[in-house]
């Protein structure tokens, strides 16, 4: 069976305990390969190692820095085939989606920092003939990165990428649920000529090895996206260390539909929100309110195109919807189907199991569910599903869809759809969200700030909000 290793000082090395976990290719229900199962010991070899890369990785020049990031960002685009059918194995999302997005978006996340760092100045204050002062950002040591297995190496990237870039070194743990690409990554960091240490990869599970970097006296600053409960968890442990902390959590994300949206692209686009990557993306649109005079209308077509997506082995071109990542989390995403029965809500496409023939007959697949009759305010309503399960409901004025919209206590992103500019101004000054999108949906400039209001997050990141993140503000002032 294949054994993934962990990226420890430029090498490839077991766990110290010689212990591994299983690691599921989701469609079809078996284990495929070994991780390794780390411990606080490996952290620590890790951190040693960061910590020892740290002096002359952060005065190794930026276009040198970016030069390697380059280089790293050139192999992934060389082994884009390979990464995403990895990525679709691990993960059991469609291959095609993998092709498209997460391993093009790796790239340019390197790519990306690799630039904005040898673009990136910094202020200069000026007390007219007295003194001027000028900002220095340092880099600041360590930088632990935490991420989920949804979008697995487009995640993990996106955090690693503005550490490295900004002179930081790093000991970062992917989802234990999806290692492989993560570790592929290593192997790509060894040929880019990554100096030894800078980068260090500790797989294992969330409980002991992001335990073990959360804790860590001399990790000064995580970042972390996941869940709301583990960020709390996180955040109990990493703010009384003082510690720089950036977390990217849960979404309950409205999609809200006026009448006199643009009725086609709105269709197409609703359920690219609803069901992309099988809902498990935290930006997905879970609920859709939709303006009473189009909601029948909506609804019949809505729930015609949803019941004919392909469901199917992610291998497939053709295959719309993929695998759930694990069984725990089919039954979970299940167990909110029948929440959402127990609340009076009708299911009117999907709602249970999906049964794959052939190779994926044991595989974790769900039908993308549509359900409605549900009140705002109720559980299904306000909790996160993170699967292929939306919800639709009726409204009739803005003040009505804002309170309905606003309610729950995440504030990750919305969707909003009308041809009217005033009131599209209007819904993006009012909704309770770190990204509005009108018209649109994960369209991605990476130089705009990212993250959420309440409980979806503390901080951004993105463009220069993550250099700023990975490096510590010093003022100089200077008597003229
Ligand atoms: P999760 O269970 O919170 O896990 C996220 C990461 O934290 C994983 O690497 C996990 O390791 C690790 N972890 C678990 N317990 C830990 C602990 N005690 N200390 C330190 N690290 C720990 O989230 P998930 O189920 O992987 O991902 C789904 C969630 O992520 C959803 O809520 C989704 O909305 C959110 N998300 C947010 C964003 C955003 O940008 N705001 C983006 C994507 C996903 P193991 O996997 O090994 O347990």
């Amino acid at each position: 069976m294949k054994k993934i290793l962990n990226y420890i000082n430029g090498e490839l090395v077991g766990p110290k305990s010689g212990q591994y976990l299983d690691n599921y290719n989701p469609s079809i229900g078996k284990v495929y390969s070994l991780i390794p199962n780390s411990d606080a010991d490996d952290v620590q070899r890790a951190q040693e190692a960061a910590q020892a890369a740290f002096p002359e990785w952060s005065v190794t020049p930026k276009d040198e820095r970016s030069r390697i990031l380059m280089k790293l960002a050139d192999l992934i685009d060389a082994n884009l085939d390979m990464l995403a059918k990895a990525e679709s194995v691990d993960n059991g999302k469609p291959v095609s989606l993998a092709k498209s997005v997460d391993i093009p978006r790796a790239a340019s996340n390197f790519r990306f920092y690799a630039t904005a760092v040898v673009q990136y100045s910094t202020h200069a204050h000026e007390m007219e003939d007295t003194a001027i002062n000028y900002t220095l950002r340092q880099p600041i040591g360590v930088a632990g990165c935490i991420s989920p297995w949804n979008l697995p190496l487009y995640l993990f990237s996106w955090k690693i990428a503005p550490a490295l870039a900004s002179g930081n070194c790093v000991v970062a743990k992917p989802s234990e649920v999806t290692p492989m690409t993560a570790y592929l990554l290593s192997k790509l960091c060894i040929e880019a000529g990554l100096p030894n240490g800078v980068l260090n990869i500790v797989h294992g599970l969330g409980p002991k090895v992001g335990q073990a970097i959360t804790e860590h006296p001399d990790i000064p600053m995580i970042s972390f996206t996941g869940g709301t409960v583990t960020g709390k968890h996180i955040a109990s442990i990493a703010a009384p260390m003082f510690k720089k902390l950036s977390l990217e959590l849960g979404g309950k994300n409205p999609n809200i539909i006026f009448a006199d949206c643009d009725f086609d692209k709105m269709l197409s686009t609703t359920i690219r929100s609803s069901f992309a990557n099988q809902g498990q993306i935290c930006l997905c649109g879970s609920r859709i309110f939709i303006e009473r005079p189009i909601y029948e209308k909506f609804k019949t077509a809505f729930v015609e195109k949803v019941s004919r997506m392909k469901v199917g082995n992610p291998a497939d071109d053709t295959t719309k919807m993929g695998a759930i990542v694990s069984q725990s989390h089919m039954e979970k995403v299940l167990s909110y189907v029948d929440l959402a029965k127990d609340e009076g809500g009708t299911v009117l496409t999907g709602g249970n199991q999906a049964l794959v023939d052939g190779e994926c007959a044991e595989g974790w697949f769900i039908h993308p569910t549509i359900i409605e009759g549900l009140s705002f305010d109720c559980r299904t309503n306000q909790e996160e599903i993170f699967g292929p399960v939306v919800t639709i409901m009726p409204f009739d004025t803005e003040e009505e869809v804002l309170m309905m919209a606003n309610s729950t206590k995440y504030g990750l992103a919305s969707t909003v759809w009308t041809e009217n500019l005033k009131k599209a101004h209007r819904m993006a000054r009012n909704l309770h969200a770190g990204i509005v999108w009108i018209n649109c949906w994960l369209l991605r400039d990476l130089r705009t700030p990212f993250g959420g209001a309440k409980q979806s997050g503390v901080g951004r990141e993105g463009g220069f909000e993550a250099l700023e993140f990975f490096t510590e503000p010093k003022n100089v002032c200077i008597k003229y």
